[in-house]
């Protein structure tokens, strides 16, 4: 048995690690080491951070603090009104360890690389041994991903996923084959609505005490942060995560799958799970998550299609953007393989825009920090990639304005499935569609002034304006991707007058849009 240090440890747990069941808490005892916990001004300043993700991470800090001490934690808590803070995780820890003098500093393995580089910075500068703990709210280590990328010329999701499939043995049968006979159901799972969907109302939870005490603090010590706060109620305790979860496998897991893609204006939530923010934090576990959506599939209250279409989402995608991250390096989010170089249009900010598809996209991004998959990737993000905005500038619009936005699983979705920026690392090919994909997915061509069937003229639908322009500027660099061959072919087709009618379309809309000076 090895025996404890004869002085004092010190844990630092960072704001989107709120668990106690990791290794770093086995590693500290109760009551004697301290748990030190900061609320750092720099985080909402290094990007700006939406209202209501500052306002979630600080309240799921503070709860967990108070349940910490509860259960005879130690806990130094820094409060971003705090007159002694440095303002900053970096100048806190350096400050606690002159303080307290640890004899050993303790950490989980943070979710971003310019944290993971100040970590290994104190292991040379506090004069103290840093230890870091694997993350186990995640189903697979950093080995296993590596392990399974190694010698692999291009990453595929889909074999990535069956490995996790087989290799934790979810919805795999007793002789080795995939429950309901496939390993994927995206062909049930590609609908949209002909009419007005009817979801059940999400679990909401009130903000408390707690909740309003930080939003009065956030207001005072950094005011004016993009985004409302009124509509705020995200969980933000393991118990009311807890109840989110369950809340989505009663109600809206069974009808998941279908509407996956769809959209609906004035719907922002349909059949999602709204989990991410909590699953981030940690204050659920992706197992217990995957444990009870199969346990609705076999006990008959969902339908393999929704419960595989979710399955994947969590221990495949989920994981995958995760292992790119951190194989792909600090230098992945600098990535801009399209050469784009033009500023993100005021409306991501304000959500005003004549484009109706895009209007409801931000609006509900600015209402509650949240947006669904598709609209993330075939709304906002393929518009800024057909536009040929910096994906640096969309990556951190991205990291700011969405409440379970953390750099290990924004920056691969965005960079690399949104934007193609990483030239085809997450995507073999870009995620570039026109008007005519939101018209089929959505309701939001009906009631907008533009026609996505039309490409120029005062009809013609910014989406397909900017797909075409879009696929002229890079007709040769996407010449040898059979994936895009389809795409081209229509290209090659368009006269001279098309091409330059076009161009000078897009050239203008994006003047108009002060994308390009
Ligand atoms: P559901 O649609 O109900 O899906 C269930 C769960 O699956 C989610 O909670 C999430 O944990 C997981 N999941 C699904 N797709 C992905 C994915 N591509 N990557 C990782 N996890 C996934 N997700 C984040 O958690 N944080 C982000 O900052 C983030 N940024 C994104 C940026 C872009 C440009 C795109 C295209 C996607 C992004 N995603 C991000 C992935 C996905 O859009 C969200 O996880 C999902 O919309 C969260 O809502 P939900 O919980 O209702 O998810
Ligand atoms: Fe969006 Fe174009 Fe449809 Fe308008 S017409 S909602 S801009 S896709």
């Amino acid at each position: 048995m090895s025996r404890a240090p004869a002085g004092r440890r010190m844990l630092v747990v960072f704001g989107d690690q709120l668990s106690a069941r990791v290794p770093a808490f086995a590693a500290i005892e109760r009551g004697r080491d301290v748990v030190l916990m900061v609320e750092a001004r720099e985080e909402s300043a290094h990007v700006p951070s939406h209202v209501q993700r500052t306002v979630l991470f600080l309240s799921a800090m503070r709860h967990f603090a108070a349940e910490l001490e509860e259960a005879g934690h130690l806990v130094r808590y820094i409060r971003l009104a705090d007159p002694r803070s440095t303002g900053t995780l970096d100048g806190e820890v350096r400050r606690a360890t002159r303080e307290l003098r640890p004899v050993e500093v303790h950490a989980t393995h943070p979710g971003e690389h310019r944290v993971m580089a100040m970590v290994r910075a104190w292991e040379k500068s506090l004069d103290v041994p840093v230890h870091v703990h694997p993350d186990t709210h995640f189903l697979t280590t950093l080995e296993q991903f590596r392990e399974w990328a190694e010698g692999r010329r291009t990453l595929v999701m889909e074999h990535f996923y069956r490995w996790q499939r087989k290799r934790l043995g979810v919805l795999i049968e007793p002789d080795g084959e995939p429950t309901g006979g496939a390993w994927n159901f995206d062909k049930e799972n590609r609908g949209s609505f002909r009419e007005r969907p009817r979801p059940p109302a999400p679990a909401r939870f009130e903000p408390d005490g707690v909740t309003r005490e930080v939003i009065e603090d956030v207001q005072r010590t950094t005011p004016g942060l993009p985004g409302r706060i009124e509509a705020f109620g995200w969980p933000v305790t393991r118990a009311q995560a807890e109840e989110a979860l369950r809340d989505f496998v009663a109600h809206r897991l069974a009808r998941f799958g279908e509407a996956q893609d769809a959209m609906w204006t004035g719907e922002p939530w349909l059949w999602h799970a709204r989990l991410s923010p909590a699953m981030n934090l940690k204050l659920v576990d992706p197992r217990e998550i995957v444990r009870l959506a199969v346990e609705a599939y076999r006990s008959g209250r969902a339908p393999i299609h929704s419960v595989e279409g979710f399955v994947r989402q969590v221990i495949g995608w989920r994981e995958f953007i995760r292992g790119v991250y951190w194989m792909q390096g600090p230098e992945y989010v600098r990535r801009n393989a399209l050469g784009h170089s033009g500023r993100l249009p005021e409306m991501y900010w304000t959500g005003e825009t004549d484009m109706a598809c895009m209007r409801e996209a931000i609006g509900q991004v600015l209402e509650h920090g949240y947006g669904h998959h598709i609209q993330r990737l075939m709304v906002t993000g393929n518009f800024a990639m057909l536009a040929g905005v910096d994906p640096a500038a969309v990556h951190a619009w991205y990291l700011g304005m969405y409440v379970d936005a953390v750099e290990w699983v924004t920056a691969p979705n965005t960079i690399g499935m949104a934007l193609h920026a990483d030239g085809g690392v997450v995507g073999t090919k870009p995620y570039a569609a026109s008007g005519r994909y939101i018209q089929r997915m959505s309701n939001a061509c009906e009631g907008c002034r533009y026609d996505p069937g039309v490409r120029t003229g005062a009809r013609g639908c910014p989406f397909t304006t900017l797909y075409w322009d879009f696929l002229i500027r890079h007709e040769r660099r996407f010449k040898g991707n059979q994936r895009m061959a389809m795409m081209l072919k229509h290209v090659e087709k368009l006269t001279a007058e098309a091409r330059t009618e076009i161009t000078v379309a897009g050239a203008a809309l994006r003047t108009r849009l002060g994308i390009s000076a």
